[in-house]
């Protein structure tokens, strides 16, 4: 088996290819960013399948978005010269534990009734009509937890005020993170939520499986449970993957580790390669100190470290090294890149958000026509493509790698759109003469420098990213947003999506009281109240409960009639989809049509009536995607990215957090400011734990670009419709000066841009004096290197940038006039006119003009 050739493996380093050839036993890759751990994975799996040492099916892949195994597919795929034949198991951890829970979902079962169980108040004859949980199972969406919560938490006749049921969510949230079954919940944890967190857990743990549901949590947390109490399916499941690989190791949590460790006990052919540096999910439970446990668990495990970088230029690297050096508990890692020199981090500071957005926008324009800055980026060379195949040819040198391939373009002067080049390279793995011609091809076509597709704005929090797409929509700019807030969580999608499930399942109760009565249909709470009370005492789901509700004349008048019309639509519906003659796209429109819904936003003449509409026909179009609405509503409950339409050229706009694991050649990173990027969570906490998480965050974000990283900041931004006036972020000032370089633009001063000026509510925010003389600007414009601006000189006259002393007059926004009286450090004691005595920063007044 090991003649067959394997030339994938030329395009490997020595320690990477000892990554895809170490195939039995326990491997842990550890290695910094961009160094080739997720190639190195991709390649372990074509050489698994190659070398015929598994097959497809034995071999589990585990990612951490659905993004990444998508991509990790397409590698897979590319490896193997086109899709191939059964594909490995390959999807997140909660993709994957669907389909395992999905075949043994009866093995969970409903625990005993505590006596005081809080549900069977009023009706304790009731018996629940389900004793374990089914493979029909619907998964939760966030709303639809809470609102069970709340039920739960009411009922236990907690204030909910004061004890929120998002709180609650986020305690059994930890707990299912660790594993812990309401059984296995350790005494030390009995005080949480006012001594009832243990008690609401097993009541909502019971309710969810009497509602034949689960949350996200559980679907890693069933899994498990079903791992340890049934030997004989554990046995089944280790005998069948017996190769088993994970990427983004590094931001497992304990209950992911567990699930691990019990499948990989039996073969030991477990494979993890992570990086310390970019652990972000600690607040969601993810244990860093998993990677230290990998030798422990499996002793004699291979430890590859890899060091060269092949994503970004040695600017950049640099960058991101710096930035993450300021963490104390590291494992420590040396990158180092062969790449050409590139560009400088550039950074660029901005009076507020909307000018930051408006200041992207028009780089990117510049970027993809290569105008301005990225103008200088031509570089003819004479050396062409072909001389070049011919060389490697002589040379008897491996395979071209896309990375060279792009360096070709970049040096002849040309740059090309990923897909571009993507469709080349698959050629050019095949050894296709047609290459040359289709790279002169791409040669005189008038190709973009940046295509859309290949920039990417990441920001820490999905709030910034309004600023972006109103820019954007304004100028025409596309682009697309993965994550934040997401499509299939807007209010009509949600609803027309408990339509669907109710179709797919009728006795998914909590759909049904998502839409009972939406449209109206004048089943008020009084007649939820009794359709719940029917439910429960005949032990039966919703739809059931109002059926026996209406034979026995429980309700009446108008109420009744309706509530008829859509129970028998239900019933409809469900047979349409059993009967599988009418396609899943049409019973959709079919739904959202006889249920009323469409009509009720038709004749809605609020202002987003009509973009409501229109997300319900983009609804009806994603269906087009899947073989039926089962599939589609399993999909949508586990995506985390948003995935419309990749092969569209747009920029990307998405959340740092999202962007684990992926590289684009340009990156913008936005809002670098204090207590939004580091979050003010972070910098609240004591300790450094979250402001060094917010610190790998950063080196993540770094790391994603491949030759333009562009980092910015505002002195005022609007957040929720507040306007704060904002100090760039301690991580500006972590960037080291010799591989950053601080942009100036005209707008910012009054220049270029003149309706750039900041009009509405000006005097809610900072002025530009206090954001001038305030230390981190300071900072920014001593290193300008385009020596001082005007708001530099400003600065200057304005007597800032020396240090205070007592006696002096100033000013503040917040509190006038003022005479100093001590100066201390960074603080001032000052006498205001007004307000008296206060000690202010100095970095928030001005010297007053005399
Ligand atoms: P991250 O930590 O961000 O997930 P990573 O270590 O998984 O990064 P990859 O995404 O696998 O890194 O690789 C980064 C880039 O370097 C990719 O474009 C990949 O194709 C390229 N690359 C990796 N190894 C090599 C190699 N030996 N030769 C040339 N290019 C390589
Ligand atoms: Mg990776």
């Amino acid at each position: 088996m090991a003649d067959r050739p394997a030339p994938y493996l030329d395009d490997l380093n020595p320690e990477q290819r000892r990554a895809a050839e170490t195939l039995d036993g326990p491997v842990l890759m550890l290695a910094g960013a961009g160094t080739g751990k997720t190639k190195a994975l991709t390649t372990r799996i074509a050489h698994l399948l190659n070398t015929g040492t598994a097959l497809p099916n034995q071999i589990l892949a585990v990612t951490f978005t659905n993004k990444a195994a998508r991509e990790m597919k397409d590698r897979v795929g590319r490896h193997l010269g086109g899709p191939a034949e059964g594909m490995p198991w390959m999807g997140t951890f909660h993709s994957i534990c669907v389909k395992l829970l999905r075949r043994h979902a009866e093995l969970i079962p409903i625990r005993a009734q505590a006596s005081d169980d809080v549900l069977d108040e009023g009706d304790s004859a009731a018996q629940p009509a389900a004793v374990h949980l089914k493979n029909t199972f619907t998964i939760l969406d966030t709303d639809d937890q809470i609102r069970l919560l709340k039920q739960l938490i009411t009922a236990e006749g907690l204030d909910e005020k004061r004890w929120p049921a998002r709180a609650l969510a986020g305690v059994i949230d930890n707990w299912k993170n660790r594993a812990w079954t309401p059984e296995a919940v350790p005494a030390a944890e009995s005080s949480a939520f006012n001594d009832r967190g243990v008690k609401l857990y097993a009541a909502y743990q019971r309710r969810l499986i009497e509602l034949n549901a689960v949350d996200f949590g559980d679907l890693l947390l069933h899994v498990v449970s079903i791992f340890q109490n049934h030997e004989d399916v554990l046995a089944q499941y280790q005998r069948w993957f017996r190769y088993i690989l994970v990427d983004e190791y590094q931001d497992t949590n304990v209950a992911q580790y567990l699930w691990l460790r019990l499948l990989a006990a039996k073969h030991r052919n477990i494979c993890c390669v992570g990086d310390d540096d970019q652990s972000i999910y600690g607040w969601r439970g993810a244990e860093v100190g998993n990677i230290l446990r990998f030798e422990k668990d499996f002793p004699g495990a291979a430890v590859i470290r890899l060091e060269q970088n092949y994503r970004s230029t040695p600017h950049i690297l640099a960058a991101a090294s710096a930035v993450i050096a300021g963490n104390k508990g590291r494992l420590g890692k040396e990158l180092w890149t062969e790449a050409e020199e590139g560009e400088k981090v550039r950074l660029m500071g901005h009076w507020d958000g909307e000018e930051e957005a408006r200041w992207v926008g028009e780089e990117i324009e510049d970027a993809r026509a290569g105008r301005g800055r990225y103008r200088d980026r031509d570089n003819p060379r004479s050396e062409t493509f072909q001389q070049e195949l011919d060389r490697r040819a002589k040379q008897g040198l491996g395979r071209v790698t896309r990375q060279e391939f792009v360096r070709w373009a970049f040096e002849s002067g040309t740059a090309f759109s990923d897909f571009k080049v993507q469709k080349l390279l698959k050629i050019l793995l095949r050894d296709d003469p047609k290459a040359e011609n289709m790279y002169k091809a791409l040669l005189a076509s008038p190709v973009d420098k940046y295509s859309y597709n290949e920039i990417v704005i990441l920001v820490r929090a999905s709030h910034q990213m309004r600023a972006f797409e109103d820019r954007f929509l304004t100028i025409g700019l596309p682009y697309r947003v993965i994550g934040g807030p997401r499509f299939y969580e807007r209010l009509e999608i949600r609803d027309a999506m408990a339509y669907f499930r109710l179709a797919v399942s009728p006795d998914d109760s909590l759909a049904f009281e998502r839409i009972v009565n939406t449209p109206k249909r004048g089943l008020g709470n009084v007649a939820q109240q009794k359709i719940q009370t029917t439910a429960r005492a005949n032990g039966v789901s919703l739809v059931e409960g109002a059926r026996i509700l209406l034979e026995s004349g429980g309700i009446g008048g108008k109420g009744a009639k309706e509530l008829r019309a859509l129970i028998d639509g239900i019933g409809r519906w469900h047979g349409a989809v059993l009967d599988d003659r009418t396609s899943h796209i049409e019973l959709a429109e079919v739904i959202l049509d006889e249920s009323g819904y469409t009509t009720h936003w038709q004749n809605d003449k609020s202002p987003d009536a009509p973009g409501r509409l229109e997300n319900l026909k983009e609804l009806v179009k994603a269906l087009e995607n899947f073989d039926n609405l089962q599939g589609f509503l399993e999909h949508v409950a586990l995506i985390m990215d948003n995935d419309r339409e990749e092969a569209e050229d747009k920029v990307t706009i998405m959340t740092l957090h999202g962007a684990k694991g992926l590289e684009f050649p340009a990156v913008f990173l936005p809002g670098w400011e204090d207590g939004l990027f580091p979050s003010q969570r972070s910098m609240d906490e004591s300790g450094v734990k979250g402001l060094e998480e917010e610190r790998r965050l950063a080196y993540v974000g770094i790391t994603r670009a491949e030759e333009i990283c562009t980092i910015t900041f505002a002195a005022n931004r609007r957040v929720y419709g507040q306007w704060q006036s904002q100090m760039p972020s301690r991580f500006v000032d972590e960037l080291p000066e010799d591989h950053v370089e601080v942009l100036t633009a005209p707008g910012l001063y009054g220049g270029g841009y003149g309706a750039a000026a900041p009009s509405a509510a000006v005097e809610e925010r900072a002025s530009k004096a206090d954001v001038y003389s305030s230390p981190g600007w300071k900072r920014m414009q001593a290193r300008s290197q385009s020596g001082p601006s005007r708001a530099a000189s400003m600065v200057i006259d304005a007597k800032a940038v020396s240090k205070f002393t007592a006696g002096e007059r100033i000013f503040s926004q917040k509190f006038g006039y003022g005479t100093i009286l001590g100066v201390e450090n960074d603080t001032l004691d000052v006498e205001f006119d007004k307000a008296g005595a206060k000690k202010v920063k100095a970095g928030f007044v001005v010297a007053a003009e005399r």
